[in-house]
């Protein structure tokens, strides 16, 4: 399955998106969705818990202020995997970043997604010595993420962690004689290019060596590898450098993809890559989610597209699209409703002891 687990779980540059989704035909300058009265609480407030149909504008600062996308100063935000996933099909886009669909993890994602973490804690220590191969595991232990593995029998959720420790030995192997504390692990960053747009990410790691000079390690946990001429032409990496040099105020020397399950890591010297066109794609994909330009793009991985039900280039079945969003909308009604129940509960426990202690001072 050709699922690039390279990227984590986890989308980070999402926010929180929906907590107003259930009011697409409200009025945000009456509050009403419907013509209905908005429901007002005693003093004033409007009833929070009333989460079913609250119009927009019901959650004050917690609603994001812009739409999906656009942050605070109208630049569109994006990251590698956004940008990735735009030039690959626009439509598929909109269905991922803006109509914000959920897709299921899978195992190959989960099985990336416990492997980076896993590198994470081996590398995020406090001293220079080099934790066991005991420990490597430790961590993979502690990291496994199990989501991608609802509804697969045990057996595969234990094939694939059986493989990733094997995995993790490996690279315990290549990396332990070599070992040093690097400058940082999973650098988040935060990008501009030219008030157009923010591209956000996190570095997996950077190290420094004894010159000071600067090194960018992404890890790719597929199967697959790649020479070092595509290495040289990845955006991903590309973007990183640039990142670096906001972050640390010095592009690196080189960049490097570290194919974990084969166990090679494949480096390219900083002159290789092309940081002006990473920044020309990085415009261009901006321009063109502001123009929403989201036109459906048959290509070889449409098999595999979660969206394959929603897409108009579709011909035949896809993984049903509606129940799960419709079910996902209320797990999130649910929780909101639990927090706001807490919420009012601590700010009447707190109102009340600040009453008692005024009094009795
Ligand atoms: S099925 Fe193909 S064309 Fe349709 S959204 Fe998915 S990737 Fe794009």
């Amino acid at each position: 399955m050709p699922t690039e687990t390279s990227t984590h779980a986890t989308d980070a540059t999402d926010t929180p998106a929906s907590a107003g989704a259930a009011a697409d035909e409200a009025d945000p300058s009456t509050g009403t969705g419907d013509g209905g009265e908005v429901p007002v609480d005693g003093d004033g407030a409007l009833r929070l818990l009333d989460v079913e149909g609250a119009p927009e504008g019901t959650f004050g600062e917690l609603e994001p202020p812009s739409p999906p996308l656009i942050d605070a100063q109208g630049r569109v935000r994006l990251s590698f995997s956004r940008i990735d996933t735009y030039r690959k099909c626009p439509r598929k886009f909109r269905y991922a970043y803006i109509d914000r669909l959920p897709t299921e993890p899978g195992p190959h994602l989960s099985f990336g997604t416990s492997l980076h973490g896993a590198l994470e804690a081996f590398y995020d220590r406090k001293l220079p010595d080099c934790p066991s191969k005991e420990d490597l595991l430790g961590f993979l232990y502690d990291a496994w993420d199990p989501t991608g593995f609802v509804g697969e029998p045990r057996e595969e959720q234990l094939r694939f962690y059986r493989h990733a420790q094997d995995v993790l030995r490996r690279f315990h192997d290549r990396a332990a004689p070599s070992y040093r504390l690097p400058a940082a692990t999973e650098a988040w960053f935060e990008l501009p290019i030219a008030y157009e747009a923010v591209v956000v990410g996190s570095i997996d790691r950077v190290d420094v060596d004894d010159e000071g000079r600067f090194h960018v390690i992404d890890y790719k946990t597929n199967r697959k590898l790649k020479d070092r001429a595509r290495v040289a032409g990845s955006l991903q990496l590309a973007l990183y450098a640039l990142a670096c040099r906001h972050l640390y105020g010095a592009l690196p020397a080189t960049v490097s993809l570290d194919f974990v399950v084969p166990g090679v890591a494949v480096t390219v010297p900083l002159e290789d890559l092309d940081l002006e066109g990473a920044r020309a794609a990085v415009l261009e994909t901006a321009a063109a989610v502001r123009d929403e330009a989201f036109a459906p793009t048959p290509n070889p991985l449409c098999g595999w597209c979660d969206f394959r039900a929603a897409c108009p280039a579709w011909e035949g079945e896809g993984p049903e699209l509606l129940g799960p969003s419709v079910e996902r909308l209320r797990r999130l009604r649910r929780s909101i409703v639990r927090d706001v129940r807490e919420l009012r509960e601590l700010e009447a426990g707190v109102d009340r002891l600040s009453g008692e202690l005024d009094e009795n001072p």
